[in-house]
């Protein structure tokens, strides 16, 4: 567990598997917290570092995906969330047996609390904009579309923070299997128009305005690598085959065992698979 306080107000733990998860303080005991612990062991131990800080009025994820979204279980707090990341979980909620293989690797201690999982769902939505407010800041959550179709910035403005979610990572590339290549670089430019200083990527170390351009050449490069495989004539399958990206999402941390090796693969292969159609259908995606 690394906790590391950001500003004055805003905490962000990097250390659990999953997603970071961070803390917004309204000053007056009130909290915002962005994104849920993936391990409920994590989930757990969190509600309670969180309790030592405050009490927490909202719970904002910023997509649907498992590494966002299965610790709300075990967190108070009204769930915020763009409308299809509630209609999304509502479609595709994780079942029981999927969850059960993927604790069993993850989080061994937790496959007995997979019989009463119930997935928490948002309570409130939007679709381009909200603001909430917790003790004296203002949050402003953004529609970006990005990483997926419902991913949203989240911009603390008085502290000079942004949580972009997966829309901008710092341990490689996310899953592209929701994503499209046009929206991953749009996603980005329009984190770059907004006014901070500190960013919180989905997955790894806060950094400054830097990661925006890091994360944008890393997809750069990887599109570029298909697009050259292409243009050899390379099948999309030959390139699903071939094709890896860094990935240190899905890697373990702190000793512990990261996601099972298939599905990281399947991941990467997805995601090549992803690119390849959109290159398919807009060759000049490469020159974004
Ligand atoms: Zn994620």
């Amino acid at each position: 567990m690394a906790l590391r306080q950001l500003t004055d107000r805003v905490w962000v733990e990097t250390e659990h598997l999953g997603s970071n998860n961070g803390i917004v303080s309204g000053g007056d005991g009130r909290l915002a917290l962005v994104d849920a612990p993936h391990r409920p062991t994590d989930a757990i131990a969190w509600a309670a570092t969180v309790a030592g800080l405050g009490t927490p009025e909202f719970l904002v994820n910023t997509d649907h995906h498992p590494d966002h979204t299965i610790g709300n279980r075990w967190l108070p707090g009204t769930v915020v969330a763009h409308r299809l990341t509630r209609s999304r979980l509502v479609d595709a909620a994780p079942t029981r047996a999927y969850l059960r293989d993927l604790f069993a690797v993850i989080d061994p201690a937790a496959v007995a609390l997979v019989d009463d999982y119930e997935v928490r769902l948002a309570d409130v939505t939007f679709d381009e904009r909200m603001e909430l407010f917790v003790g004296d800041r203002r949050l402003e959550l953004h529609h970006a579309p990005g990483h997926t179709a419902n991913t949203i910035l989240v911009h603390v403005p008085d502290e000079g923070v942004l949580f972009t979610g997966d829309d901008v990572c710092n341990l490689g590339l996310p899953a592209f299997l929701d994503a499209t290549v046009e929206r991953f670089f749009d996603a980005i430019e329009q984190a770059r128009a907004l006014d901070f200083e500190h960013l919180v990527p989905g997955h790894g170390d806060p950094g400054g305005r830097e990661l925006l351009d890091r994360h944008r050449d890393l997809g750069r490069e990887i599109v570029g690598r298909v697009a050259d495989a292409r243009d050899r004539g390379d099948t999309r399958e030959d390139c699903s085959d071939r094709i890896r990206f860094e990935d240190l999402i899905h890697a373990g941390v702190g000793g512990d065992p990261g996601y099972p090796d298939d599905l990281v693969e399947h991941f990467q292969r997805r995601s090549i698979e992803q690119i390849f159609d959109d290159l398919e259908t807009d060759p000049s995606l490469r020159d974004r």
